[in-house]
C-alpha cells in the first residue's frame, strides 16, 4: 500500500518535532510547509491525501472548493477549536477531523501560572533583578488563599483549574451553560460571578452568544480591582472594554493567553517591526497586564497528544471511512446530528476502503 500523503501547513519547529516523532517508521509521507494554508498555497497540496492545519489556518469556502477539486479528502485540525474552518461548506465535500483533548492541564496550569506572575509582580521582579535592581517598591501583591475564584466553564479544562484553585486555599464558585449534575462544583448565576470573584478565569467555548460577555456592562458589575485570566477564546473579551476597565482601575490587572485580534500577530516575530494594533500595543504597555501568545497548550505533553491523536485521525479515516474524532456543522446539535456511533459525519459506509477508494469518499 502506497503511504498516505500528508501536506502540513503553519509548521513551527515543534510542530515538527512532535510530528516526526509520532510518525514512527515513516508510515506516512509529511511534508512540512511554513506557510499557513489559504487560497494562495492550497496547491502545495497537489497529490497529497490530506491536510493536517491549525487554529489561524482560514479554511474558508475558496479553500474548499480547491482542495475538493484537488481530491483532497480530509482536513486534520491538530487543535480542538474548528471555528476556522466553514465546517457548513464543508459537509459533503471534504471531511473534518480535530483533537478534541490532548492536556487540560496544560491549558489550567497556564492559566495559574499567568495568575500567580500577576499578582506576586514575578514578570516586574525578573526585569528588575536582571538590572541588579534589588528594590521591593511597587511589587507588593495579595494571597491567593481565602480569594474567591469565578470560573466559567466547568469542561476539562475548567475542571482541573478549580482543582488547582482549591489546593491555593480559594473559595471557588462557577457557571457554565450546562452544569454536570452529580459533582461538588457550586453553581451560581453569572452575575454573582461577575458580582462575587476576585478573579475570573475563562474556559468556555467562544459562540455568537458569548462574544463579548466581557464589556463594559459585566465590568461595571465586577468588584474593584478583579483580576481577569483569559486563556479561552480573545473574542469573550471586548477589548476597548477591557482597556477602559483598566484605565479606570474597575480592572485590577488581564491576563491574556489569547486576543480577538490574535491572527494578524501571535505565533510570529514582530521584534523588529512596528506593531500596527494599536489596542495591542496599549495592552502591552499597561503594568498589570500579561499577554502570552497562545501559549497555554504548549507542553511536551500536550504536543506528544496533539501528533498522537492528528496521525491516528488520518491513519483511522482513510483505513475505515471514519474517524471517530470527526467534527460537521453539526455537531454542536446533537439532536439533529446524523453522525452514528463509528460512522462519518456524511457519506458514511462503515466499509474498509480499499486503497484505489481513497479518493470515492
Ligand atoms: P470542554 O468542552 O471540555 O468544556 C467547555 C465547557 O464550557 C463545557 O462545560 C460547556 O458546557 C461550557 N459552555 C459552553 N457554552 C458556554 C457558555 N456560553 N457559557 C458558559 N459555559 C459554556 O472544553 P475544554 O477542553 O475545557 O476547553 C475550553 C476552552 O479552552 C476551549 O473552548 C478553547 O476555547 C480553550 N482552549 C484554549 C487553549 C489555549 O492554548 N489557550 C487550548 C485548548 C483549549
Amino acid at each position: 500500500m502506497n503511504k498516505l500523503k500528508i501536506t502540513f501547513f503553519d509548521a513551527k519547529d515543534y510542530d515538527r518535532d512532535s510530528f516526526v516523532r509520532a510518525n514512527s517508521e515513516d508510515r506516512l509521507e509529511i511534508n512540512f510547509f511554513e506557510t499557513r494554508l489559504s487560497e494562495d498555497t492550497c496547491r502545495l497540496a497537489e497529490g497529497a491525501d490530506a491536510v493536517c492545519v491549525f487554529v489561524n489556518d482560514d479554511i474558508n469556502s475558496r479553500v474548499i472548493d480547491i482542495l475538493a477539486e484537488m481530491k483532497i479528502k480530509l482536513i486534520a485540525l491538530r487543535c480542538a477549536g474548528y471555528n476556522n474552518v466553514d465546517v457548513e461548506y464543508a459537509y459533503g465535500k471534504i471531511h473534518v477531523v480535530r483533537v478534541p483533548a490532548y492536556s487540560p492541564y496544560a491549558v489550567a496550569e497556564h492559566a495559574m501560572a499567568l495568575l500567580l506572575t500577576s499578582v506576586r509582580r514575578i514578570h516586574k521582579a525578573y526585569i528588575r533583578t536582571r538590572d541588579f535592581n534589588f528594590s521591593l517598591n511597587g511589587l507588593t501583591g495579595f494571597d491567593l488563599h481565602g480569594k474567591t475564584a469565578g470560573v466559567i466553564g466547568t469542561g476539562k479544562i475548567g475542571r482541573v483549574f478549580i482543582d488547582i484553585c482549591k489546593g491555593f486555599g480559594m473559595n471557588v464558585i462557577a457557571y457554565d451553560k450546562y452544569p454536570a449534575a452529580g459533582t461538588e462544583i457550586n453553581y451560581v448565576p453569572l452575575d454573582e460571578i461577575w458580582e462575587k470573584s476576585d478573579i475570573i478565569s475563562f474556559h468556555c467555548p467562544l459562540t455568537d452568544e458569548n462574544r463579548h460577555m466581557v464589556n463594559a456592562a459585566s465590568i461595571a458589575k465586577m468588584k474593584k480591582g478583579v483580576v481577569l485570566l483569559n486563556t479561552s477564546r480573545g473574542a469573550l473579551i471586548d477589548t476597548e472594554a477591557l482597556v477602559e476597565g483598566i484605565k479606570l482601575r474597575k480592572v485590577g490587572a488581564a491576563c491574556l493567553d489569547v486576543y480577538e485580534e490574535e491572527s494578524n500577530v501571535f505565533f510570529h516575530d514582530y521584534s523588529n517591526h512596528i506593531v500596527e494594533d494599536d489596542t495591542l500595543a496599549r495592552l502591552i504597555s499597561m503594568p498589570n497586564v500579561i499577554v502570552t501568545s497562545h501559549q497555554a497548550f504548549l507542553t511536551e505533553e500536550a504536543l506528544k497528544n496533539i501528533a498522537d491523536t492528528t496521525l491516528e485521525n488520518i491513519e483511522e479515516f482513510f483505513a475505515n471511512g471514519y474517524s471517530k474524532n470527526e467534527v460537521c456543522y453539526k455537531c454542536p446539535e446533537v439532536k439533529t446530528c446524523g453522525q452514528e456511533h463509528n460512522k462519518g459525519c456524511f457519506n458514511a459506509t462503515g466499509v474498509k476502503t480499499e486503497e484505489k477508494d481513497r479518493n470515492t469518499f
